[in-house]
C-alpha cells in the first residue's frame, strides 16, 4: 500500500502493539498519545524520492528496525519495486540474491520525531532504503540519527525502547496468552 511521506497515519487505528525483539517484552498494547506520520510506505506506480542515505544512517536504521517490531499481527508486506515477485521457494525472511535485507516483511517501526509526534514506517523500509536507493525526508533522517535505543526506558513498561509508551498502556506478555 501507498501512503505519502509524513502524511498523517490512519493505516490501524486499534492502537499500537509493540515488541521489543531484543528482550522478549512481547505484545504491549496501548492507545497512542502521539501523532503517527507515515514514511516509506512505497509502492510501484507511485513516485517516491533515491538518493544516496549515508552509512551511518543506514546503519542506524537497521539497528531500529531489527530492536522493535510495531503492529505485526497485521500481516506481511511484499516489496512491489522488486523487479519480480518472490518465488514461493524463497524464504519472505532471506535477502534476495544481491540483496542486503529481505523483500518482504511483518510489522512496522515507530521512530520518535518532535514532541508529540512520531514516525510510523514499515519494517520494509530497510530494504527499500539499502536496496533500492529510497531516500526519505531529512527530517526523518535525523530523528532515526537521534534516536538512542539504548536511552531511558519508561518506567511503566521496563525493557521496551520506545519513550513514548503512555502511562494508561495496557501491558500485555505472550505467556499471558
Ligand atoms: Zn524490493
Amino acid at each position: 500500500m501507498f501512503y505519502a511521506d509524513l502524511s498523517p497515519y490512519d493505516y490501524s487505528d486499534e492502537g499500537e502493539t509493540f515488541t521489543d525483539v531484543t528482550d522478549g517484552m512481547r505484545f504491549v498494547a496501548f492507545q497512542p498519545a502521539y501523532e503517527r506520520l507515515n514514511i516509506g510506505w512505497l509502492e510501484a506506480g507511485f513516485s517516491w524520492t533515491s538518493g544516496q542515505a549515508s552509512q551511518d544512517f543506514g546503519r542506524r536504521l537497521l539497528a531500529v528496525i531489527d530492536a522493535q517490531q510495531v503492529n505485526a499481527m497485521l500481516g506481511l508486506h511484499e516489496c512491489d519495486l522488486c523487479p519480480t515477485s518472490l518465488p514461493d521457494t524463497h524464504p519472505w525472511y532471506t535477502p534476495r540474491p544481491g540483496d542486503r535485507r529481505a523483500s518482504a516483511g511483518t510489522g512496522e517501526i515507530r521512530v520518535p520525531g518532535s514532541p508529540g509526534t512520531v514516525f510510523a514506517a514499515p519494517s520494509l523500509i530497510g530494504h527499500y532504503v539499502v536496496d533500492h536507493g529510497y531516500m526519505p525526508p531529512q527530517q526523518f533522517v535525523e530523528a532515526v540519527l537521534a534516536f538512542d535505543l539504548y536511552g531511558a526506558w519508561p518506567p511503566k513498561c521496563p525493557g521496551i525502547r520506545f519513550p513514548w509508551v503512555p502511562e494508561e498502556a495496557v501491558l500485555r506478555r505472550v505467556d499471558d496468552e
